[in-house]
């Protein structure tokens, strides 16, 4: 099947986070066509494999493309547009799972490298706990040495054809935290008349934002009390959502909120629980492998573009906390509409870049 097809197959047929299971059955039909080995892996994904001609099977490559849609209602007019109300591919997984396949069956038919190359067809990245999380779990490379684990992700603020890198930290982790502040109902104090559940929100919510910095952002969302049968406040909740880059920093954020939160409940007599939520860790590309995928996309002519650092997320985190890896963005340029939005559609032309830079470099990775 080409690449080209294989695409719209999957934007006409979109799925949902965990429930990727006829998109599942469609890429097992074509591995098996090709006569590519693989297996399920974090429910409805999938591990393939390919061993190269030239031995060293312990050392791999993994290449990693998501599979799963948006619950968003499909306005681009395509002709291959979606054919499930409701759920669309607005964040180019469809295209990252067709560049992957289109990889596979050039490597399939050569198996001219040293090394195995592993693929991951991923499902649920848009929904925690992300299906990284759980093909982690399985702990599927333990018998491996991994040399690089690597993604890509298109991007329409760059141009069609660019390719975009950011060695070291480059996408954010992201937490949510929910604060209840109640009164204690053992003291009995003037303070307590002041309506401190209140007083010491506000408090506590300007001194989460002086955490705020270049590397880590704390934004309160939602705010809200609750009042009793006498029209007291009981308590205030808020919630508060972080992303900071690195894991390190992360932790001290969480262990400054929580002496925080300590200094609160003392000052005003409250009691404040914090429950949090983990979101995706910070995706960090290994540098040396970086700058080697940058040499190698300007040798092959691609416009090599440097990114700054994004707020943004993705689950790609999870990968890169545990072996070297490099997630890098392929431009679909502007016309291609926003991520996330019914009108988002990269062109089929951008394929060909995609499946070439990444071939190139799984190859580049393996034969080193
Ligand atoms: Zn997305
Ligand atoms: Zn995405």
């Amino acid at each position: 099947m080409e690449v080209k097809d294989f695409r719209h197959h999957l934007h006409s047929h979109p799925e949902l986070s965990f429930e990727e299971r006829l998109t599942s059955q469609f890429i097992s039909e074509q591995l098996s066509e090709m006569g590519i080995e693989f297996r399920p892996i974090a429910g409805t994904g999938i591990l393939a494999r390919i061993e190269g001609r030239r031995g060293n099977a312990e050392r791999c490559v993994v290449l990693r493309a998501e599979m799963d849609a948006l619950p968003i209602e499909e306005m681009t007019g395509a002709e291959f547009s979606s054919q499930n109300k409701g759920v669309m591919h607005a964040c180019g997984h469809d295209c990252h799972s067709a560049m992957l396949y289109g990889v596979l069956k050039r490597l399939q038919m050569e198996r001219d490298f040293e090394g195995t190359l592993l693929a991951v067809f991923q499902p649920a990245e848009e929904r925690m706990p992300g299906g990284a999380s759980l093909v982690m779990e399985e702990n599927p490379f333990s018998k491996y040495n991994v040399a690089a684990v690597i993604g890509q992700h298109t991007d329409p603020e760059l141009e069609a054809g660019e390719i975009g890198f950011c060695p070291g930290k480059f996408m954010a982790s992201a937490d949510e935290m929910r604060f209840t502040i109640s009164d204690t109902e053992s003291v009995d104090s003037p303070r307590k008349r002041t309506k401190s559940a209140v007083v010491a929100m506000s408090d506590l919510i300007m001194r989460l934002n002086t955490l705020n910095s270049d590397v880590c952002s704390l934004s309160v969302g939602s705010v809200q009390t609750q009042i009793d049968g006498e029209e007291e406040v009981e308590s205030a909740i808020f919630s508060v959502k972080m992303s900071a880059f690195g894991e390190k920093l992360r932790q001290r954020v969480k262990d400054m909120i929580a002496n925080i939160v300590e200094e609160i409940e003392y000052k005003y007599d409250v009691e404040v629980e914090c429950s949090l939520q983990t979101g995706y860790p910070c995706v960090e590309n290994n540098v040396q492998l970086t700058y080697e995928a940058m040499l190698l996309s300007e040798s092959l002519g691609f416009k090599t573009v440097d990114l700054d650092m994004r707020m943004t997320t993705d689950d790609f985190g999870y990968y890169s906390l545990s072996y070297p890896a490099l997630f890098y963005r392929l431009g679909v340029g502007r016309a291609a509409g926003k991520l996330h939005t019914a009108t988002y559609l990269p062109d089929d032309k951008i394929l060909a870049a995609g499946e070439e830079f990444m071939y190139r470099l799984a190859l580049n990775v393996l034969n080193k």
